[in-house]
């Protein structure tokens, strides 16, 4: 019994949820601790330069941003560990988490804010830019401004998809949308936009066979017709995946209600509890909507807030 770590509140995850969530719940002397998960720093990590965030006028890295927020969350004594949680209890007073070493924790409170991470097509040629940071981007509201007045490739055909094209659409001089099938899976309504926009030409029945670029950044797209079996070269600077995410839940899903996906369902809207009393929710774990930066910080102080009220009415 004496290995087992006895926590007000733990922290799962560590990107703009989980590290606003910690600078909350330190500043409120609930002496939070956080795993940092799979990827420190989560997917802002693999951005370049983030513009959209209020108070960076000048805009600052996804990298650079995030060492600030993790020593914002420091400054108030988080305890922020490298490391993740593999298996969870959640069937009791206390919440049990086990982290990949078999670290036991008991904790009054835990926030999840295990984000979730973009699907890629796992082309060679696209990770190679993605890396680079060179045209390769999960996120057209984060990066297609970079791109204003040039011409891009998106792949996709959901909701996503048709809502990120249609942004492209007002920023860039073409876009160039693969479908792979020669249906859309997106609702009539956000489809109808997209064929209805002059700007954006739709190839169905299309697949990207490479990523091609300078060896700095993106200048084109190989692609098939797999019904015709014709290959072609579209030129753009910036290669758009909007394929999907997949939420990282898997560990949670014995004990948290999960949507078809995967993403936690909120118990109650307009806060961040889940079905489990004392667990709660923050960032794209939980957002499928709108996953920006920004909102992820905002949810992750609710639950902060939301975990702090609830240890207030257990009396801690
Ligand atoms: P979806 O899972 O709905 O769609 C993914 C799309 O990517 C599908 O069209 C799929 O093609 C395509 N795809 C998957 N793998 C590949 C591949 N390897 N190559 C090419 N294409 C591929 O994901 P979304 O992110 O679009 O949406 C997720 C959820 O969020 C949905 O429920 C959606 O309705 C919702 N949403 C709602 C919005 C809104 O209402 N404003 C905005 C954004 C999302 P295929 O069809 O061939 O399988």
């Amino acid at each position: 019994m004496s290995d087992i770590e006895k926590l007000k509140c733990l922290i799962i995850g560590s990107g703009p949820a989980g590290y606003t969530a910690a600078i909350y719940a330190a500043r409120a002397e609930m002496k939070p601790v956080m795993y940092q998960g799979m990827q420190p720093g989560g997917q802002l990590t693999t951005t370049n330069e983030v513009e959209n965030f209020p108070g960076y006028p000048d805009g600052i890295s996804g990298p650079e941003m995030m060492i600030q927020l993790e020593a914002q969350a420091k400054r108030f004594e988080t305890d922020i560990r490298f490391g993740f949680i593999t298996k969870v209890d959640f069937s009791g007073n206390v919440h049990k988490c086990w982290t990949e070493d078999g670290h036991e924790i008991h904790a009054d409170t835990v926030i999840i804010a295990t984000g979730a991470s973009a699907k890629y097509l796992g082309l060679p040629s696209e990770k190679k830019y993605l890396d680079l940071g060179g045209g390769v981007s999960a996120c057209a509201v984060c990066d297609g401004f970079f791109y204003r007045g040039q011409e891009t490739v998106i792949v996709g055909a959901g909701d996503s998809a048709c809502e990120e094209a249609h942004y492209l659409s007002k920023l860039c001089k073409k876009v160039t949308m693969l479908v792979r099938k020669n249906e859309f899976r997106a609702s009539k309504i956000m489809a109808d936009r997209v064929k209805n926009t002059p700007n954006i030409e739709i190839l169905f029945n299309t697949e990207t066979l490479e990523v091609l670029g300078d060896g700095q950044g993106v200048t084109g797209a190989k692609v098939k017709n797999i019904q015709t079996n014709e290959e072609k070269i579209i030129p753009c600077t910036g290669f758009f995946v909007a394929i999907g995410h997949q939420p990282n839940t898997e560990v949670f899903k014995d004990f948290i209600e999960l949507d078809e996906v995967g993403y936690i369902k909120y118990a109650q809207p307009g806060t961040s509890k889940t079905n489990i009393a004392g667990v709660f929710v923050a960032g794209d774990a939980a957002d499928k909507t709108y996953r920006q930066a920004i909102t992820a910080a905002g949810t992750g102080c609710i639950a902060a807030l939301d975990a702090e009220r609830y240890l207030a009415a257990k009396g801690h």
